[in-house]
């Protein structure tokens, strides 16, 4: 068999080097490298290994590479300064850096910014980022398409054409904070900030924080893009786990909220393998109403889903959990909805708050927005119930930016295509 051999800094080899091989999780290149960008630790030490380095050096070397991909964001190995220069070609001959690809960046007038990106193999799918003032919120991505077909929601009209992989995802918040230039500068600048002076908590990670003067633009991440994180659960934890760790990125988990239309099975899971925040897409409070706008309802019904918000694993006053609605029209906006909905929260017992979300028309769509004074009534009577009901200001309409509601890379339909997508999508719910 043939044993790999320690590289020779400096030489040429002058057979192919031995590729380490189809790694799980990571898109194949055409040049036959493979793309450490997310992957964590221990398999770019099994990589490293593979490649011909000793155990001793593939550790060694995989805990300096590590902090270079993901805490000090470089995008070179020549960037890699304590590893030796005869090294780093070596690196670069087996493995990239990668980032998704930019296809088209956009900037609303109110700040909110918005990229169509494209993986490797050449699929696009978005990403926004929403600054305010007191945060700055990526909205990331977990497929291309989806595979429910929640009835005002644009994204719905897609297929699913893949899910994304555990570095296309965390790619996404490399790539925002390649934008905003937000790695640390030097070594002794590692440490993460936030909004100086902010709200923040008492996290581990952010607790032995220094904060940076100027404080940070991005410092909250909701999966709130395309598609159901719970349906791309393994690869959507893979890449939250580089997100939070302190070595890594080190985005406290208290700042990521995983947002999901009831996948129950998946929910508990999400709770103790992955940790961040809640948010449910609830949008409507019975039966009938919610078999309509979001279908996974006729599979985990209103019941079993606050039955697995109840039991969600670190749900508490401090973190609470947070019911989306989509104020639709005379579909899911009356008085009477109001009041189910806090009697359904009572019910439960669950430490909640409901985000109101003014509905974001898109060409061909069934629904129309709520009235602002209907919007308004509504999140009076949930208010005074004492449950906290913000409504959301819609932000980057002017670049189709709204979360849930990225766009182009989806064709347009007619309404009969969009009708035998929600057909087929409904028989393969089950
Ligand atoms: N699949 C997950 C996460 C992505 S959708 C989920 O459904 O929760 C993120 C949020 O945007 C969801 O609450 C979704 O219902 C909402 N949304 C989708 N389309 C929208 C639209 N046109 N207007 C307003 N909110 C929308
Ligand atoms: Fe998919 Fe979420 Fe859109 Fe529903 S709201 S179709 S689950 S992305």
């Amino acid at each position: 068999m043939h044993t790999p051999l320690m590289p020779i800094p400096g030489h040429t080899d002058p057979v192919a080097v031995p590729r380490p091989g189809l790694v799980d999780g990571v898109t194949p290149r055409e040049d036959g490298r493979i793309d450490l960008i997310g992957l964590p630790k221990q398999r770019i030490v099994e990589l490293f290994a593979q490649a011909g380095l000793d155990a001793k050096a593939a550790k060694l070397r995989a805990k300096q590479v590590y902090h270079w991909l993901y805490h000090r964001g470089v995008t070179e190995f020549e960037a890699m300064t304590d590893i030796a220069k005869t090294m780093r070609p070596w690196l670069a001959e087996r493995f990239v850096i990668g980032r998704p690809e930019i296809v088209e960046a956009q900037v609303s007038t109110d700040g909110t910014r918005k990229w169509l990106l494209r993986t490797a193999d050449k699929h696009d799918f978005e990403m926004v980022f929403i600054p305010d003032a007191d945060r700055g919120t990526l909205c990331v991505s977990s497929q291309v398409g989806c595979t429910l077909n929640c009835r005002f929601c644009h994204t719905g009209t897609m297929r699913l054409v893949r899910n994304l992989t555990p570095g296309e995802i965390v790619g996404q918040v490399m790539l925002a904070r390649d934008s905003l230039g937000e790695w640390p500068k030097s070594a002794s600048d590692t440490r993460i900030g936030t909004m100086a002076g902010l709200d923040f908590d008492d996290d581990d990670t952010e607790a032995a924080s220094a904060y940076t003067p100027d404080g940070r633009l991005l410092t909250n991440i909701v999966m709130m893009g395309m598609g159901e994180p719970l349906y791309n659960f393994d690869n959507v934890r893979d890449a939250l786990k580089l997100v939070m760790d302190g070595e890594g990125l080190a985005l406290s988990k208290r700042r990521i909220t995983l947002s999901t239309s009831g996948v129950v099975p998946m929910m508990a899971r999400a709770g103790e393998e992955i940790g961040v925040n809640l948010a449910v897409s609830l949008h409507a409070v019975t039966k009938d109403v919610r078999d309509e706008i979001v279908p996974i309802n006729r599979k985990y019904g209103i019941e079993e889903l606050l039955q697995a918000c109840a039991d969600y694993p670190g749900a508490s006053n401090a973190r609470r959990i947070t019911f989306e609605y989509v104020m639709l029209k005379d579909k899911n906006d009356s008085d009477d909805d109001a009041r189910e909905l806090i009697r359904l929260i009572k019910q439960y017992k669950l430490p909640a708050k409901v985000n109101l979300i003014p509905f974001n028309p898109w060409d061909g769509a069934a629904y129309e927005c709520s009235s602002p004074e209907r919007i308004k009534r509504f999140a009076e009577i949930v208010f005074d119930a004492g449950i906290s009901a913000p409504v959301r200001t819609p932000r980057g309409r002017d670049i189709d930016a709204a979360c849930g509601q990225l766009k182009t890379a989806a064709e347009k339909k007619s309404r009969a295509e969009l009708d035998r997508l929600a057909e087929e999508k409904l028989a393969a719910l089950g």
